[in-house]
């Protein structure tokens, strides 16, 4: 899928999740911010993604080390990360959101022929079993669909601020 997709995803989620905590517009902030930059962070492998471009030249030791959609795709990836973020004390809300956030990137990446290696070091592709094109329509569909669902989460919210 494109960042664009992943964001929208990572997005969508974190407005979720500050609904369910329904914590201050702070805790609202950081939650969106977390899961939005979480949902993108699994391509820190792909040298030539947004995120990828921008930690040049670390994305390009990633990939040249483990390749892409390997070990920042997998299951492996995502428990290291907890263990990082529980060893730090990280607040639940921050924890879920950025877990979740990358969990939708890898979800979203099974969605595309070439798949993820989700058991990472086991050199297997993982794939959902309906498949879409990275870039085609039903990328695009998604990534739209994803704004929208998300828009009308604060329609209320944004609506009341200017009422
Ligand atoms: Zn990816």
């Amino acid at each position: 899928m494109t960042g664009k997709t992943h964001l929208a995803c990572g997005i969508f989620i974190g407005s979720s999740l500050s609904i369910y905590y329904g914590e201050d517009i702070f805790t609202t902030f950081t939650i969106i911010s977390l899961c939005g930059v979480s949902s993108l962070v699994p391509d820190i492998c792909h040298f030539k993604s947004n995120l990828g471009k921008k930690i040049f030249p670390i994305s390009f030791i990633i990939r040249l080390i483990f390749g892409h959609r390997t070990f920042t795709h997998s299951i492996l990836f995502l428990f290291l990360i907890y263990l990082g973020l529980n060893s730090i004390s990280a607040p639940e809300p921050y924890l879920v959101s950025i877990l979740l956030g990358m969990l939708s990137h890898i979800v979203l990446d099974m969605l595309t022929p070439r798949g993820v290696k989700l058991f990472y070091p086991i050199n297997k592709s993982v794939k959902l079993p309906i498949v879409f094109k990275t870039g085609g329509v039903v990328d695009l569909s998604l990534s739209t669909a994803f704004t929208v669902i998300t828009i009308v989460i604060w329609w209320k919210d944004i609506y009341s601020m200017f009422i």
